[in-house]
């Protein structure tokens, strides 16, 4: 009998952002395919003697083409078996999840999709940074950043209330310059949230003027947040997120 695949949102990163049935999946699964972006504690939920395959990017360099991951999740769902395919966030976030679907659909594979919390909204969220605010902003747009000439319209982008800029690593500098350039202040408050939720979460704010120079050394996962709902980090950042609630909550 063909298996089932599962496209399952891991979360942000912090192990406990997962959602109850992600960890029952994957308890229950014979093959677990994840990411990079996924936390290894979050493997440990596997069944024991599930079958764990990495088919994730390092370094922005994909180790697995998206196609091969197509051809797994395939063979193993043929072979009978279960698949739990993790990725990071939310699947239909920016995460090809969409794609894996159709595939799937195609082959004739059975399969379902459980909602991950999106790191669109966690990252910010650890940092304080509520992406709405009453009176702020009423919306929010998540994008990513594509430096070829023109694969992004940064004047729509810079129409947004609030903006989610994925995957803005190395592309800070020029994001933040795109923005400004599309017609936003240079004044406009922005942070970037990198590694939201992991252990080694790191928060920098600044302006869209300033934010490349303080933020030059930023790794990855992150992303950029621009808006007025940045300014709400100074009033709500010691009391929102994580690490930093369980230590004061130790304390
Ligand atoms: N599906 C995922 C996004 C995948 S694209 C989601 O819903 O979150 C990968 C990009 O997501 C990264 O380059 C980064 O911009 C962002 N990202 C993922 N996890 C993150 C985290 N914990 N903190 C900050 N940004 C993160």
């Amino acid at each position: 009998m063909t298996g089932w695949v599962h496209l399952v949102g891991a979360g942000p990163g912090d192990p406990e952002l997962l959602t109850l049935k992600a960890a029952r999946l994957l308890a229950a699964t014979d093959v677990v395919v994840h990411d990079r972006l996924v936390h290894p504690r979050l493997l440990s939920l596997a069944r024991r003697g599930a079958k764990l395959v990495f088919a994730g990017k390092e370094g922005g360099r994909r180790h697995v083409a998206q196609d091969e991951i197509h051809r797994i999740l395939i063979a193993e769902a043929r072979a009978g078996r279960d698949v739990v395919r993790l990725k990071g966030g939310d699947p239909f976030v920016f995460g090809r999840g969409g794609e894996e679907a159709l595939a799937l659909r195609e082959a004739g594979i059975p399969f379902d999709v459980v909602p991950g919390v999106t790191s669109g909204i966690a990252a910010p969220a650890c940092a304080g940074i509520p992406v709405t605010h009453r009176g702020v902003a009423s919306s929010v747009t998540f994008a990513t950043a594509r430096l070829g000439a023109g694969e992004t319209d940064w004047k729509r982008l810079a129409a947004a209330e609030t903006l989610v800029l994925f995957m803005c690593g190395q592309k800070l500098a020029r994001s933040a310059a795109a923005l400004v350039e599309a017609g936003l202040k240079a004044g406009t408050p922005c942070a970037v949230v990198e590694a939201g939720s992991w252990e080694r979460q790191r928060i920098v704010t600044g302006t869209l003027g300033t934010i490349a120079a303080r933020a030059a050394r930023t790794g990855s996962p992150a992303l950029l947040v621009v808006g007025e709902v940045v300014s709400l980090r100074e009033s709500l950042g010691g009391w929102i997120g994580w690490p930093e609630t369980p230590r004061r909550k130790a304390g």
